[in-house]
């Protein structure tokens, strides 16, 4: 049958007009051309075909064609009539769309009452899905679930698969909001089932992929994000929905920015701008233009950024967005600290600042002390420590928040059993990530307040005085940079304020202060620690050469003779200098390396740098030469240890673990070895050696995967994700093959460094898992952010779980934790049937440890399953 609005109407059986309107459902072209047809077409039939038109441009984001067409069908129906609830479920819809939710939900409850006394369920059911896009709106999601829940039961009944899978996708990204990542996970899988048997496939289709792109957003594995939002993009540009693809060009673009893939933002977020511009989508646009501005920022086209974040910021007043506010203020702060005008990036910050604590955004507020701190470093350390105290607070406050939440859902998550059982587990996991970060901090802390208490400068060279110093050296020591200490003692100081007195004494003071400053780095520190004693900061990279090279230059500030009382007057000094890592880990130890030195440097013609006391040194010299030529020497060794599936004892990986044997200092133990090499930078190649020779063992394995271990040094420096590229294509070991164990330590050095290589790395297939876990910091608040596929849990907590230990407790919230955020588990450490029996019950998946099979050289699978005892 074929149906124009040309048919002679007269002609045309009322079921030939029912029927044909069903058919106009799926061709909402041909019901806007109805819509203008003649006025001889029964009222019901053109507010049909009204209801479809205006319903098919709220599909396409077109709101004032919908509400054109919506205005006048009112008039010509009434309630008692089957179209009334659809009617009234459309401007519902619209009205929404409008951001006028009570509105909307006056349409859709009677939408809904209507529809399901006429039997409507498809109506009733769309009418629900949008009751429910309000109650989450409103922070009602335990409402919201419930009401889409009925929904999708109403579209299963009248077989509308598309509608059904709609629905899943709601609840999904409801659950999804509220942290239920587990449940969402569950539900795509079945909506991903459904797909094959939709009626609109490809409308379905832009459903899935843009809940799966939230749902691997959530899971922070942005790079399949990316592949979501793009393949829902583009479904969407196919169906002719322009608005959605604006949304899913946003989406794709952030993601794709996060992992630094800044062309391809660019090319999204640039799509995103355009589209939205058009189609007069401010809130998209705002979002897209902030986003946008961010990446032209990174690629230093600060300008252009500037511009962009300019009108998102305007734009956000518009559309009433606090949250775009705050972005693009601290974009454009950002954007003007990296250009290096701090003053204009202060004022806008402040800025930013003020409207984040008004509104309560604390993570904005973090932030912009962060960049406050950045852009006051300089010219006004005093101000910056304040900021960088402020934000630290703040982190802390954050921080629990966070953990109460996970705890929470963790608690809910694992399901466990009763009441008393699940605030005790609460508290053991509370104790066992916040202990060992209260001490970190606590330190801190206290100098912190020293800080504010004391004077920071001294008040005759204005330089930063031995408090002020010490704690900008702690603050450069956990920045984890190569750092060189100073200690410079002048000789005979007494004397010039004897002969000459203290007038002249302080002129030299002031002389020998302004020369230092001249022979430093706009980056290093000079400070006064008492009254003829400076203290230098400086930054390296150090060579050797590079070291004699700074105390030279210190050293030539004395060359010239001082002016004191109208005669010249040579004044010497001494210079004694420790390194960061190497003499010390902290500002105390540096410090009195550093004055060790220059105990020997008064005996001294020139400079000395600490090189330990004499009994150490001879000892430590003999490993660390013996350790500098193990390589070459090829006293290394790699052992395996298998990783078994708990059920079964089938392996599934196996351990790469490294060993030393010199021919004199014979065995040593990694926990030994491992440091040192750190120390040295050794760590670097002989890594590397580890890697290759892995891989190549791994190629006969026939598909058990190798891990192998990473230390902090390797991850830090280099082009790491280049170089286990290199090794697998060199050793064709397939990425998927290669798992890398890395420690929270690494991850806290420079977090976002440290998640964006991560990222990368993953992006070869290479799985990352976490070593160690539980003996770090704050453990839980990172899993969500860092990139990882597993966990492998200290064999501290196998070992508390015998004798009624609280370790078995920890270990299954544990469980439950890894399952929810989706993480592999791995616990280490089984050296017992017993323990073996009691992680197999708690549900640990895959197990380490000398009950299944100690390191060895030369392992394989083959030797492993030959090992097994006969089932
Ligand atoms: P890890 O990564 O935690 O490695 C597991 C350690 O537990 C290994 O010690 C292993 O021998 C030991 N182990 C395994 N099962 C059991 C058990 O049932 N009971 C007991 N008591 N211990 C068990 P190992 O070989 O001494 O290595 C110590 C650490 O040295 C490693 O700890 C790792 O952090 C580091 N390491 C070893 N090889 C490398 C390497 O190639 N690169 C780097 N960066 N670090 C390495
Ligand atoms: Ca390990
Ligand atoms: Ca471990």
């Amino acid at each position: 049958m074929s149906l124009s609005p040309s048919i002679p109407h007269g002609m045309v059986r009322f079921t030939v007009i029912e029927e044909a309107l069903s058919l106009l459902h799926s061709d909402p072209v041909r019901a806007e051309a109805l819509c203008s047809a003649p006025e001889a077409l029964p009222a019901h039939v053109r507010s049909s075909a009204a209801l479809i038109s205006a319903d098919a441009a709220i599909k396409q984001g077109e709101l004032d064609r919908a509400a054109a067409h919506l205005s006048g069908i009112g008039e010509v129906l009434g309630s008692g009539c089957p179209l009334w609830a659809r009617l009234r479920r459309v401007r519902g819809q619209l009205a929404l769309m409008r951001g006028d939710p009570g509105a909307a939900l006056t349409d859709l409850h009677a939408a809904a009452e209507e529809a399901r006394l006429y039997g409507d369920a498809l109506t009733q059911g769309e009418a629900l899905n949008l009751v429910a896009q309000v109650q989450h709106g409103r922070g009602n999601s335990q409402d919201a679930l419930v009401t889409l829940r009925e929904a999708q039961a109403l579209f299963a009944q009248c077989g509308d698969v598309a509608a059904e899978i709609r629905a899943m996708c709601n609840q999904a990204q409801t659950l999804l909001a509220v942290g239920r990542t587990a449940e969402a996970v569950d539900l795509m899988h079945a909506a991903l089932k459904l797909l094959g048997q939709s009626s609109t496939p490809l409308a379905s289709e832009l459903y899935v992929q843009s809940t799966l792109g939230l749902l691997h957003e959530q899971l922070a594995r942005p790079a399949e994000a990316v592949g979501h939002f793009r393949r829902a993009r583009d479904v969407a540009q196919q169906l002719g929905n322009h608005g959605a693809a604006a949304t899913m060009a946003l989406n794709a673009g952030e993601m794709a920015r996060h992992l630094g893939h800044l062309e391809d933002a660019q090319d999204l977020l640039g799509h995103a701008v355009d589209t939205a511009r058009s189609l007069r989508m401010e809130r998209v646009l705002c979002g897209a233009l902030c986003s946008l501005g961010a990446v032209f920022s990174e690629l230093g086209r600060f300008e252009e950024a500037e511009t962009l974040l300019s009108e998102g910021q305007v734009l956000s007043a518009t559309v009433d967005s606090v949250d775009a506010a705050l972005d693009a203020m601290l974009g454009r702060g950002r954007n003007r600290v990296r250009q290096g005008h701090m003053r204009a990036a202060a004022t806008i910050l402040y800025g930013a600042l003020r409207l984040a604590r008004q509104r309560q955004r604390s993570q904005v507020a973090l932030d912009a002390h962060l960049l406050l701190a950045q852009a006051s470093e300089r010219q006004r350390p005093r101000v910056a420590v304040r900021h960088l105290n402020a934000a630290r607070a703040l982190e802390a406050e954050l921080r629990s928040r966070a953990l109460d939440e996970q705890a929470r859902e963790l608690t809910q998550e694992a399901r466990l059993g009763s009441a008393q059982v699940e605030a005790s587990h609460e508290r053991q996991l509370r104790q066992v990530s916040e202990k060992a970060r209260r001490q970190a901090e606590a330190t801190v802390h206290e100098q912190m307040r020293a800080l504010e208490r004391g004077r920071l400068y001294d008040s005759l060279t204005s330089l930063p005085n031995r408090t002020l110093l010490n704690a900008l050296l702690s603050k450069a020591a956990q920045g984890g940079a190569a750092l060189m200490v100073v200690v410079i003692d002048l000789d005979r100081f007494g004397q010039i304020n004897e002969v000459f007195g203290h007038a002249a004494g302080d002129a030299v003071l002031r002389e020998v202060a302004r020369r230092l400053q001249a022979a430093i780095l706009a980056r290093d520190t000079l400070g006064r620690l008492s009254s003829d004693e400076f203290g230098v900061v400086l930054t390296g990279p150090f060579t050797a050469a590079e070291v004699q090279r700074r105390l030279r230059w210190l050293q030539a500030a004395f060359d010239q003779e001082f002016a004191v009382a109208g005669r010249q007057v040579v004044v010497r000094a001494a210079f004694g200098a420790a390194l960061y890592p190497d003499h010390g880990a902290d500002a105390e130890s540096l410090l009195r390396a550093a004055h060790s030195a220059l105990a020997d440097a008064r005996e001294a013609a020139g400079p000395v740098v600490y090189s330990g006391p004499v009994s150490d040194r001879a000892v430590s010299l003999s490993v660390d030469s013996a350790l500098s030529r193990a390589l070459v020497r090829g006293e290394f060794s790699l052992h395996f240890q298998p990783l078994v599936s708990s059920g079964t004892r089938e392996v599934v990986s196996a351990e790469t673990l490294l060993r030393w044997e010199h021919p004199v200092l014979g065995r040593r133990s990694p926990a030994e070895f491992i440091p040192l090499l750190e120390r040295s930078g050794d760590i670097t190649a002989v890594g590397e050696w580890v890697l290759r020779e892995a891989c190549q063992a791994a190629v006969a394995w026939g598909g058990t995967r190798v891990a192998v271990n990473l230390s902090a040094r390797q991850f830090v420096h280099g082009d790491l994700a280049g170089r286990v590229a290199r090794v697998l294509y060199d050793s064709g070991l397939p990425g998927e093959q290669l798992e890398l164990e890395i420690t929270e330590s690494l991850m806290m050095q420079s977090p976002e460094r440290a998640a964006s290589m991560l990222r990368t790395l993953r992006s070869t297939g290479v799985r990352v898992m976490l070593d160690d876990f539980g003996t770090g910091f704050s453990n839980l608040s990172y899993l969500h952010s860092f990139p990882l596929d597993g966990l492998k849990l200290d064999r501290s907590f196998v070992e508390a779980m015998g004798g009624g230990g609280r370790g078995g407790a920890i270990v299954s919230a544990v469980v439950g934790m890894a399952s929810a955020l989706g993480l592999d588990l791995v616990a280490e450490g089984v050296e017992t049937e017993e323990q073996w029996a009691a992680l197999r019950a708690l549900g640990v998946p895959v197990l380490q440890g000398y009950l299944f099979g100690k390191p060895a050289p030369g392992w394989s699978p083959e030797v492993y399953r030959a090992s097994l005892p006969e089932l």
